[in-house]
């Protein structure tokens, strides 16, 4: 048994709860921000934690124009797939985005410096008199077209949604005194170019510190995650690569409820799932402060698409590519022509058969996007008219199981194929209510407990929020 599957099945009874949250106003994975608000509900207090006001929720794990967060990397895929995907095809395809981007593989950065070097490689082919698709309107795509517009080609950006961002996604609503952020809004040191990016853009940023660790019992001990670090290390000269769950028992470490709130942590900030994820090429690891985005970050995507042709609420389903040029197959049935394309649509989509590409990718190709995987990371913003907490930790961990049948009963034994049961507990909030004076709290959880939340239905979703925050009333 891997040492994180007891911490893993762990949450398998969660959701006994009633719904404590029933008159919250729902939003899902919309990137439209400018979408009218809902006037909310009167909260009706329920328990402990009272109703919130107001929510917002991710669900990239399902959503078909991502299926997922950010690319991740498995045992058995490695940098050079990251690379390989970069590799021009037949001198008319070109690939970008966060998993072509192999110093900063799913994150902003990367997929921002991706769109910077495809418009190097793609130059390196093209004269400036030609017509350039660019597929995606995330960072790399827009950062792609401004840059091979700027040279002077003739750029066209088709994008599956109604709006520009992709994974960079502010809901812009005036109930929300800080706007909700979909997707990315936590960010590190190493991502200050991006950020003072966007704070050109008018984001602005708020510095997330301290943390506090409460379980059902009371105040709980968080691991540093040292025992992580050690066994990363160990594991990066192994001769053969090994997950890192796998990489974490070969310690010998005893399992512990601390540990497996810092995994949880982990895959909220990474994606990764721990039983698969590599050890050679291994998640950056948590650092003590984060960056938190406080206003609409949607200026870094939509300022260098200014004054080009963005056409919107238009997935691309063929790309028929020959010496000679590029045809486009349009979900609409059109089809358009262009001497060169640049595909950014995140990995997610290109494991599925959305886009067809004839004649098909070369191997190479086929073989890093299947090595790759799309990691899993969903949010939910909770907006309260009171705060129901009063520690000024920013960073909050749920450590342990919640319910005493949790507790009582013993780790069940997985039947051999049946489904595993996951740990959906959401054990990683940020409190807001420090850095902005607003009584905020972000849920997020990552890999196997984002897909599993992803499924869940509001309802259920916010009786879980409620049970997963029970430790931290009047903390
Ligand atoms: C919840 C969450 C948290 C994150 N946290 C962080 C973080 O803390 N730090 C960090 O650096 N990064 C983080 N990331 C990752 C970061 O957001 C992404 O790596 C980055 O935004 C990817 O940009 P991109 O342009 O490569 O892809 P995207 O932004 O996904 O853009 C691709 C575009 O292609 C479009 N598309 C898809 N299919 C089609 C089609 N068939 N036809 C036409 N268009 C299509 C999509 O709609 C999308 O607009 C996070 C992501 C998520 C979801």
């Amino acid at each position: 048994m891997r040492f994180t599957r007891r911490t893993l099945l762990r949450g398998a009874g969660a959701g006994a709860l009633a719904v404590l949250l029933a008159s919250c106003t729902p939003r899902t994975t919309d990137p439209d921000p400018s979408a009218s608000a809902t006037p909310s509900a009167t909260p009706t207090p329920v328990g402990e934690v009272p109703a919130a006001a107001a929510f917002v929720r991710s669900q990239w794990a399902t959503d078909p124009f991502a299926w997922g967060s950010r690319v991740t990397r498995p045992v058995g895929a490695t940098d050079a797939d990251l690379r390989t995907l970069a590799e021009p095809v037949a001198e008319r395809v070109f690939f970008a985005g966060d998993a072509t981007d192999p110093d900063r593989p799913g994150t902003v950065a990367g997929a921002r410096a991706s769109g910077e070097r495809v418009a190097i490689d793609l130059s390196a082919f093209a004269t400036t008199d030609e017509r350039v698709a660019v597929i995606g309107a995330g960072i790399a795509g827009a950062t792609a077209a401004r840059t091979l517009a700027d040279a002077g080609y003739d750029v066209t950006v088709i994008e599956a949604r109604h709006a520009a961002g992709g994974r960079l996604s502010t809901a812009a609503d005036e109930d929300w005194p800080v706007p909700p952020q979909r997707g990315a809004w936590l960010f590190g040191a190493e991502d200050a170019g991006v950020t003072t990016e966007m704070a050109l853009g008018g984001a602005t940023f708020a510095t997330v510190a301290a943390s506090a660790a409460r379980g059902a019992a009371g105040e709980e001990t968080f691991s540093d995650g040292t025992v992580v670090a050690e066994a990363i290390a160990e594991a990066s000269g192994a001769p053969t690569d090994v997950a890192l769950a796998d990489a974490i028992a070969e310690t010998g470490v005893p399992d512990s409820d601390a540990l497996g709130a810092y995994l949880a942590w982990l895959s909220a900030l990474t994606g990764i799932d721990p039983e698969t994820a590599s050890t050679w090429f291994a998640p950056e690891l948590p650092g003590g402060e984060f960056e938190a985005a406080t206003a609409d970050v949607s200026a870094v995507v939509s300022d260098p698409l200014d004054g080009l042709t963005v056409t919107y609420s238009t997935p691309v389903s063929g790309v028929i590519y020959d010496d000679t040029g590029v045809s486009l197959r349009l979900a609409t049935g059109e089809a358009l022509t262009f001497d060169r394309v640049v595909v950014t649509v995140p990995i997610g989509v290109l494991q599925t058969d959305a886009i067809a590409f004839d004649p098909p990718l070369p191997f190479a190709h086929r073989g890093a996007i299947s090595a790759l995987e799309m990691g899993a990371i969903e949010v939910v913003w909770l907006r309260f008219d009171e705060p129901f907490w009063e520690t000024e930790a920013g960073l909050w961990h749920v450590v342990g199981p919640l319910t005493p049948e949790e507790t009582a009963s013993p780790t069940p034994t997985p039947t051999p194929g049946a489904e595993a049961a996951v740990d959906r507990t959401i054990r990683s909030w940020v409190n807001l209510m420090p850095a902005t004076g607003e009584p905020i709290l972000v849920g997020i959880v990552g890999g196997p407990a984002a897909r599993a939340v992803a499924d869940l239905g509001d309802d259920e979703l916010l009786t879980l929020a409620a049970e997963s925050l029970a430790p931290f009333v009047g903390a």
